[in-house]
């Protein structure tokens, strides 16, 4: 197995290196690099992603036809790994990587047309309404109904977890069309503009929430919702062939590139950290030993992460070993923000740890490096749950990986 770069690859990694090196904002730059969460608001988001589609590297994953960069997976790795090298944000997935992908399959000519260049270019966000309380995993009992109208749709019921449902302009959505056959028969997949009279958005107050009104995930109620039939996507009752498509997009990414940025991060702390003990945490052999456990376990993550590579490279798809890169990658962000929280040791206690912003009238405890760090430990319990949790993605590789 050859995992070397090409020469090729290498003048790319040089190119992407030179352009992030004047492209990614020094003001952003410092906000991200300030704090282990890197918080970065809507307005900055939208002012970097509309600067990569101005290069024409927004959506890597996007064919040239529609305005992407048609990276190869490998093109898509180096880009990863330059980027998480000077602590850039990837773009929010839900509309560049995910719903887009279903609207250039499934979708009508007039669906393409209207979403995907503002989906592009940052100027329509989307949010991803799947689960319900009470359908999560088994997400097929999904209840919230979506009345045939004739011209419409009317909709009613209650989505959760809604991640950035309250900067969403639209959100894709599934909905029950039909009782009468099996369950995944009678769901649809349908856009919904959050603007619709009858859509509340109220917000989930989670472990991570500071004071400073940070908060993540919400809970979406929909009462007696008018959808028009034109934001159907595919057929009524298929939605079920999107939905598992789009869950291809949101768990085949590869976790390597933002783990060894991360690591970094810590690797300098640990440096200058110094403990009860007068030693900087990098020359404690009980923490040594911790670090350099996770990097290995990133490093094979990272070689299985390249043979995959390799595999698409060939043209071949992920399939069910994206639930393997899934498991093993957040297990991995989980562990990596345990060595951050070590390191932080008693600056990690306060909660609210931002980094102040322009005006702002309080000082963190401790260096900057350490800002956000008790945040993003339990932001982070997240990642082995969403995108299906990691025990649903070890029922998948039992039986499609293994066979049993
Ligand atoms: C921070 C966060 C953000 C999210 N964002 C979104 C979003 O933007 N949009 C969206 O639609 N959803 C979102 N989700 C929802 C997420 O997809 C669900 O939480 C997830 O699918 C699990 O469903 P559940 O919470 O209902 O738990 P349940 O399905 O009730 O599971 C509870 C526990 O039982 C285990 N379990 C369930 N079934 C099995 C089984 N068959 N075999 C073995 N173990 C099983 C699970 O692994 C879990 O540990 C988000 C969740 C979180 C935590």
């Amino acid at each position: 197995m050859n995992i070397e770069f090409s020469d090729k690859d290498r003048a790319f990694q040089k190119e992407v290196r030179t352009w992030l090196e004047s492209a990614w904002p020094t003001d952003m730059r410092e906000k991200a690099g300030k704090s282990a969460l890197g918080k970065l608001s809507k307005e900055d988001l939208v002012a970097w992603q509309k600067r990569l589609a101005e290069k024409g590297w927004a959506a890597t994953n996007w064919p040239k036809e529609y305005g992407g960069a048609a990276f190869s997976p490998t093109e898509s790795y180096i880009f990863d790994l330059e980027r998480a090298r000077v602590g850039a944000p990837g773009v929010v997935p839900f509309g560049i990587t995910m719903v887009a992908p279903v609207i250039m399959k499934f979708g009508t000519e007039a669906q393409k047309a209207k979403f995907l260049p503002a989906i592009l270019n940052s100027d329509v966000w989307f949010c991803q309404g799947y689960s319900e309380p009470g359908s999560g995993s088994d997400l097929a009992s999904l209840k919230t109904k979506a009345e045939d109208m004739g011209d419409h749709y009317l909709v009613n019921g209650t989505k959760t977890w809604t991640t950035m449902a309250q900067y969403a302009d639209w959100m894709f959505c599934l909905v029950r069309t039909s009782n009468e056959d099996i369950r995944q028969k009678g769901i649809s997949f349908i856009l919904l503009d959050m603007k619709t009279p009858g859509i509340s958005v109220k917000p989930i107050v989670t472990l991570d929430a500071p004071a400073d009104g940070y908060q993540e995930i919400n809970t979406v109620y929909f009462e007696d919702v008018k959808v028009p039939k034109e934001n159907l996507v595919g057929e009524e009752g298929k939605g079920w062939t999107c939905a598992k498509y789009l869950l291809e997009f949101e768990r085949g990414n590869a976790y390597s590139p933002g783990l060894k940025g991360a690591m970094q991060h810590i690797k300098t702390l640990a440096e200058t950290e110094i403990d009860g003990s007068g030693l900087p945490y990098s020359q404690q052999s009980a923490f040594s030993s911790r670090f350099s456990d996770v990097e290995v376990q990133i490093l094979s993550l990272e070689y299985t992460e390249l043979r995959i590579l390799g595999a698409l490279s060939a043209g071949q798809n992920v399939g069910p070993e994206s639930s393997m890169l899934k498991t093993r990658g957040t297990e991995l962000q989980q562990a990596v923000t345990e060595l951050a929280l070590e390191v932080a040791g008693d600056y990690a206690l306060p909660l609210d740890q931002s980094t102040p912003a322009d005006g702002d009238n309080f000082s963190p405890i401790g260096v900057e490096g350490h800002n956000g760090v008790a945040q993003e430990y339990f932001n982070t319990r997240k990642v082995s749950i969403y995108a299906g949790s990691n025990e649903i993605q070890r029922n998948i590789m039992s039986k499609l990986v293994l066979g049993l």
